[in-house]
């Protein structure tokens, strides 16, 4: 398990506020359009008559570049970044105030031109931090959380430009406008809520905050709970099932009883809806290893599942009370049990792992053998390879192509007069039901055939899941 593949989706990229970093995430999503394209140009334009106008003012901290950038507009915060000046843990607004001091000391008359109403390095967004602060606090209200990240969407166009005007302004080592508004959020954020966190991955809230909108985006991460469960009851099935005949829209119909599920609980449900329940979060998905058939129990250490509760308002929860409240409302349905917290990552693990199973199978069929006979018969399947075309009853949604399967052993043969049962351990992804009835022969070999007999399966019982 690598816990760094972790999150793999898209937000953690937006949320790149790397020094270097002049990728733009959201790019792909401001539609280019003719007039904007147009609009970019002038901008360029409009910096290249700036220049040429003012060739001979030098870069700061030279006295004439910062008398420059306090007469077309920056603001305290962009004039601690890019006078060159700043003495390391200062923060850049003071800096900013102590420059702009320092020029009004050599010239009184020192001020904005007219006509300026921004900073042209931000646009005023540094001025903005208590309200975007403050959005941002409230669009996490009542979410508990500590690991936090922040993306920040730029448009293109003030990217450029700012990253124009440094290059001709700006003295040596500037930082650049999206990991110093990134580095002033963070800080105004964490004086309202102490006890949070910010990280690069595996957030438990990604905050997306629009720099053209000052919108704010809260994302609460998933969470996962790791555990095994037993099913006792033949009959249900792993994952909610839509009814066949509603499929579940319209709150359900009289086939239904208005439940608009097929079947009145499934694994699923049993286990998710107390945790939805404690968690406050606003729907599940269920994981497991693999699945039994609706007909089959799964015993022994049981089935591993991973819950993924989305959206989550509480993620400290008692997880031994969970399990117990889970166990006593399913009694003698399911039972779950090594109820942990786990991640995406181990999602993917379970999806992949493929774990041998053993299994108990009774069947009948009418042989005519000896028990002896019928033992040993039975017996030469174990270590032997199965050839098994995809059985008739999955074939509506299964590729039609023979797999080899492994009968590992075979344990605990059991004769009474009309029925026989033994254990099987097999490789994963073995149809076992057909193992013995052979599928019209599509199965090879089989115990049918072993047998020459026609033999039927009256019970299958997943016994244990060798994983872990
Ligand atoms: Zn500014
Ligand atoms: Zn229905």
């Amino acid at each position: 398990m690598d816990p760094d593949s972790e999150e793999d989706d898209d937000w953690t990229k937006y949320a790149d506020t790397g020094y270097s970093s002049s990728y733009d995430p959201w790019a792909d999503m401001v539609p280019a359009t003719e007039i904007e394209e147009e609009e970019f140009d002038d901008e360029f334009d409009e910096f290249g008559d700036n220049e040429s106008t003012n060739r001979d003012i030098p870069r700061c901290p030279a006295p004439s570049g910062i008398e420059h950038a306090i007469r077309i507009g920056t603001c305290n915060h962009c004039l601690g970044r890019v006078a060159g000046v700043r003495i390391a843990g200062d923060p850049l607004q003071l800096v900013g105030e102590r420059v702009r001091k320092q020029a009004l000391e050599r010239d009184s008359d020192l001020k904005p031109d007219v006509g300026i109403d921004c900073c042209p390095f931000c646009e005023d967004l540094f001025l903005e931090l208590d309200l975007i602060a403050g959005r941002i606090v409230t669009a996490v209200d009542g979410v508990e959380f500590s690991k936090v990240q922040l993306g920040i969407h730029f448009s293109k166009d003030h990217v450029a430009a700012e990253e124009v005007l440094r290059s001709t302004l700006a003295g040596t080592g500037s930082r650049p406008l999206k990991t110093t508004l990134s580095d002033a959020v963070q800080s105004a954020v964490t004086e309202r809520l102490p006890g949070i966190v910010w990280v690069k991955e595996r957030p438990e809230v990604m905050l997306l905050f629009d720099t053209l909108t000052l919108g704010v985006n809260a994302d609460v991460r998933a969470l996962f709970l790791y555990g095994r469960y037993r099913k006792l009851e033949r009959g249900i099935p792993q994952t909610r099932w839509p009814c066949r005949s509603c499929r579940g829209r319209d709150g359900g119909c009289e086939s239904c009883n208005g439940t608009g599920q097929q079947y009145p609980c499934s694994i699923q449900s049993l286990v998710c809806e107390p945790m939805i329940e404690s968690s406050g979060a606003i729907s599940d998905s269920f994981h497991g290893m693999g699945r039994e058939d609706i007909d089959v129990r799964c015993l022994g250490d049981g089935r591993p599942f991973v819950a993924e509760l989305k959206s989550p308002l509480r993620r400290t929860l008692d997880l031994e009370k969970l399990m117990k409240d889970i166990n006593k409302a399913a009694k003698n349905q399911i039972e779950i049990h090594g109820l942990r917290l786990s991640n995406r990552a181990e999602v993917s693990r379970i999806k992949e792992t493929k774990a041998e199973k053993s299994y108990t199978i009774r069947f009948t069929g009418d042989h005519g053998l000896t028990d002896e006979e019928v033992t040993t018969r039975i017996q030469s399947l174990s270590g032997q390879v199965l050839e098994q075309q995809t059985p008739q009853r999955v074939a509506h949604r299964r590729a039609d192509k023979i797999r080899n399967r492994k009968v590992v052993s075979i344990e605990n043969i059991l004769i009474t007069d009309d029925e026989i049962q033994f254990d099987v351990r097999c490789e994963s992804g073995t149809y076992v039901k057909e193992l013995i009835h052979s599928d019209e022969g599509r199965t090879n070999p089989s115990v049918a055939a072993l047998l020459e007999a026609d033999c039927e399966v009256i019970l299958l019982d997943v016994k244990d899941i060798h994983a872990d």
